[in-house]
């Protein structure tokens, strides 16, 4: 379906007060697809189709068809039901929000991740922990697009919601000082930053040990910020480990042998970026290519100055091979997902 295919511009009925999805302002058009989302025009519509409604609309109109029940055990089931179509809405949000990160469009991942809120508010309560993937993701998109003020109001609820709901996973505190350690390389506070990407890689050790493929991002992130502290060695050898740890991933019994355990589409886009920026960073011909590991906004300008010698040595050209194998591999994991264009080449 086109963008802007499944709306015709439907007066809200006099009375009720429909608000625009995206702006909260009173609302014209209703999407036709689901009859459940309202726009206040042309334009925020075809944004929130394009950002996540057109993955969302068949499941968010399901919600409001939703057939009145009779008895009891009806409710319940029917409950039951809507609960788990509110989960899968948030769950498609949230790769559709990480999708539009690593594809250098953050106002887009911006509804998908309000999106995720909302179910994630809904099913699980609004102190939940199950908010904080969907704050963070806020922070990332608003740290993309600069507006950093915004980005630290979204990371301080997030770090309300961990703290105030006791929660000791620590996979999200990892993700937690990820999205601090994010906002402080957008202000180059370096050192800060670096402290916060060591504690997201303690973290994601605690949570899964520190040989898991979890751990790739936070290690790329303090390996980028070492770089900007002129940190070289260390830079090189994690960037090393990343590739190591993702090659034992894949190929760590006999070729055939399927993984340890399947990737969400989250964790596929992820890595995706992740290994690329590695191998730009290996496979430099000169320092001034080197000067962009990561796209644009998502990644730092890594330093440039005449280091490509060092960088094109045996060891880190050994790592491009795997890389080669790896990328490749992971370009062709799940055949459904849309990949970032950035990301195939
Ligand atoms: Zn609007
Ligand atoms: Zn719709």
């Amino acid at each position: 379906m086109q963008s802007g295919a499944a709306v015709s511009p439907l007066a809200a009925p006099k009375g009720t007060k429909m608000v625009c999805e995206l702006c909260q302002k009173p609302a014209l058009l209703l999407c036709t697809g689901c009859r459940c989302a309202y726009y206040c025009c042309d334009d925020h519509q075809k944004t929130a189709w394009a950002a996540v409604h057109s993955k969302v609309c068949r499941l968010v109109g399901a919600l409001g068809s939703a057939r009145d029940f009779c008895t009891l055990e009806e409710r319940r089931l029917r409950d039951e039901t809507v609960r788990q179509q509110k989960v899968r809405i948030m769950q498609m949000s949230l790769v559709c929000g990480t999708r539009h990160i690593y594809s250098d469009r953050p106002g887009l991942t911006l509804p998908a991740a309000k999106q995720a809120l909302a179910m994630a508010a809904e099913v699980y309560g609004a102190a939940s922990v199950e908010l904080v993937r969907p704050f963070l993701m806020l922070a990332t998109a608003c740290v993309m697009l600069g507006e950093l003020s915004s980005a630290e109001g979204y990371l301080s609820q997030g770090e309300w919601t961990l703290i105030y709901s006791k929660s000791e996973d620590h996979a999200l505190r990892s993700q937690l000082f990820w999205g601090w350690g994010r906002m402080l390389t957008a202000r180059r506070d370096w050192l800060p930053a670096k402290w916060c990407f060591a504690e997201t890689v303690h973290h994601s050790s605690e949570a899964f040990g520190p040989q898991d493929v979890r751990c790739t991002l936070g290690y790329f992130w303090l390996a980028e910020t070492l770089l900007r502290l002129d940190k070289l060695d260390i830079c090189a050898s994690l960037f090393r480990e990343i590739v190591t740890i993702w090659h034992q991933f894949f190929y760590a019994g006999s070729c055939s042998e399927e993984p340890p355990r399947r990737l969400d589409d989250t964790e596929v886009i992820e890595a995706l970026h992740v290994l690329t920026a590695v191998r730009k960073a290996f496979s430099a011909p000169d320092s001034a290519s080197r000067s962009q590991t990561a796209s644009s906004r998502m990644g730092l300008h890594t330093s440039s100055g005449g280091r490509h010698q060092w960088w094109r040595n045996e060891e880190n050209a050994a790592c491009v091979v795997r890389l080669d194998v790896i990328l490749n591999r992971l370009r062709n994991y799940s055949p459904g997902l849309e990949l970032p264009q950035v990301l195939m080449r």
